[in-house]
């Protein structure tokens, strides 16, 4: 798993714990982030998803259910990676 460039997206609050989100980095991708791409929250390490304005919302259980297998795999990289990070914050 390889973490790509930072994007500046327009400033959002995480929908569950607040933190201020305003830069997104891609897996194996140095895209910027589109709506309905996936997200997790660096602060809490909740999965997100972008919505046409690029603001987040929490992503529901049927969503996660849903997912394609490969999209499922990064997004809980990605939730380890969060929570490690917080971590080492302590
Ligand atoms: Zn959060």
């Amino acid at each position: 798993m390889r973490i790509g460039r930072d994007h500046r997206v327009p400033q959002a609050k995480c929908p569950l714990c607040g933190h201020k989100l305003d830069a997104a980095a891609g897996i194996d991708t140095d895209a910027s982030p589109d709506p309905d791409d996936y997200s997790v929250c660096i602060n809490c390490a909740s999965p997100l998803i972008y919505c046409a304005d690029l603001t987040l919302r929490p992503l529901t259980a049927p969503e996660m259910a849903a997912m394609h297998p490969q999209n499922r795999r990064e997004v809980e990289a990605a939730m380890a990676t969060a929570r490690r990070l917080d971590r080492r914050k302590r």
